[in-house]
C-alpha cells in the first residue's frame, strides 16, 4: 500500500483531464480457446506521480465519494470500446466491469447502466458487473433489489473474488448471479495442494449444478490451466494468457491469446 492521499477533486479532475485509462484482460474459454470475456481494469496515469495502482486509489475514491463518477466513466468507456470491437469483428465477448459497494448507495446504478447501454448501443447481455462479497455487506436488500432490476434487462452479474470473503453461499443463493469468479488465492498451489484442489473441483461442480458460469482468476501456469480444464472449469483469466493491456496492445494481441490457449488445449488432449 502506498501512503499517497487523494481528495475528491483529484479524482474529478483526473476524469476531466483524461488521466484514467482502461486495461483489458482476456477471459478465455478452456474448451474453444476463444476470448469469451474481457475484464476492464482501471489505470491512473497521474501527471506527477506516474501510474497509480487501483488497489491504492479505489479505497480513497470510495471514501471521498468520487467512486460513483469513476464507475460511470468506466462503464461508458468500456461499453463503447466493446461495441467498437464487436462492430469491427475483432471479438464477440462480454465486457466485465468492477462495481463498488458504494455504487449501490447512490440509487442510480440502474439508470446509469441503462443510459450507458443506450448511448453506446451495446446489447445488455454483453455487459457483466463484478460485485465483491463485501458489496453486499451494507444494505443487502437494496443490493438485491437493484441487481434484480438490472439483471432482468439481460446484464450479467458476477461474484468477484469468490471464496475470499464471508457468507458467500448466502449471496450465491440470494443474488441474481450468472457467474462466479473463483478467487486467485486458490490457484497458486493446485494441483499440489490437496485442499485447494478439492475446494476448486467442488466449487466448479456446484456452479455447474446451479447453472452458473465459472471463471478462474489469477491463473498463472499451464499446469493450472490443465487442472481446470480436466475438471470442467469453462473459463480462465490470468497472466498465463495475458496481463491486463491498454486497448491498442489488447487488439494487437487478441489472436495471440487465442492461439496460445488452443495450443494448451491440444497438449491437454494429447495427455488424456
Ligand atoms: P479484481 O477485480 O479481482 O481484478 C483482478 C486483479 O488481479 C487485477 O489487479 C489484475 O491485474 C490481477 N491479475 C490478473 N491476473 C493475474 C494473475 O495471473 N496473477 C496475479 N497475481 N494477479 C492477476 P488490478 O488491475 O491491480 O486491480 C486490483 C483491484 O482493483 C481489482 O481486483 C478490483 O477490485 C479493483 N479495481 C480495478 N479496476 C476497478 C474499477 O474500474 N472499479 C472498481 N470499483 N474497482 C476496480
Ligand atoms: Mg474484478
Ligand atoms: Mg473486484
Ligand atoms: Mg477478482
Amino acid at each position: 500500500m502506498s501512503d499517497q492521499v487523494f481528495e475528491r477533486q483529484d479524482f474529478l479532475s483526473a476524469i476531466k483531464n483524461e488521466e484514467f485509462k482502461l486495461a483489458y484482460q482476456p477471459q478465455i474459454s478452456l474448451t474453444t480457446g476463444e476470448v469469451v470475456g474481457i475484464e476492464a481494469l482501471l489505470r491512473w496515469e497521474h501527471p506527477t506521480k506516474g501510474w497509480v495502482s487501483p488497489a491504492d486509489f479505489i479505497p480513497m475514491a470510495e471514501k471521498t465519494g468520487a467512486i460513483t463518477d469513476i464507475t460511470k466513466w468506466v462503464l461508458k468507456e468500456s461499453c463503447k470500446q466493446n461495441k467498437q470491437w464487436h462492430d469491427e469483428g475483432l471479438q464477440k465477448a462480454v465486457i466485465s466491469v468492477n462495481i463498488s459497494p458504494l455504487d449501490f448507495e447512490q440509487n442510480e446504478l440502474y439508470e446509469v447502466i441503462m443510459d450507458t447501454l443506450e448511448e453506446t448501443g451495446l446489447a445488455a447481455h454483453y455487459l457483466e458487473l463484478e460485485i465483491t462479497e463485501n458489496a453486499v455487506m451494507s444494505d443487502i436488500s437494496n443490493v438485491i433489489y437493484t441487481l434484480k432490476k438490472i439483471s432482468k434487462t439481460g446484464v450479467r452479474v458476477a461474484i468477484d473474488d469468490f471464496g475470499k470473503g464471508n457468507s458467500t453461499l448466502v449471496y450465491m443463493r440470494d443474488l441474481p448471479i450468472t457467474t462466479v469468479k473463483l478467487d486467485r488465492s486458490f490457484m497458486s498451489d493446485i494441483p499440489y495442494s490437496h485442499k485447494d484442489s478439492t475446494i476448486v473441483k467442488n466449487i466448479i461442480q456446484m456452479c455447474h449444478n446451479l447453472d452458473l458460469q465459472i471463471i478462474a482468476e489469477g491463473v498463472e501456469t499451464e499446469e493450472v490451466v490443465t487442472f481446470l480444464a480436466l475438471h470442467h472449469c469453462s473459463v480462465a483469466q490470468g497472466f498465463v494468457f495475458s496481463k491486463p493491456m491498454l486497448s491498442n496492445d489488447f487488439e494487437a494481441n487478441i489472436t495471440h491469446y487465442e492461439s496460445k490457449a488452443i495450443e494448451m488445449i491440444y497438449r491437454l488432449e494429447e495427455k488424456v
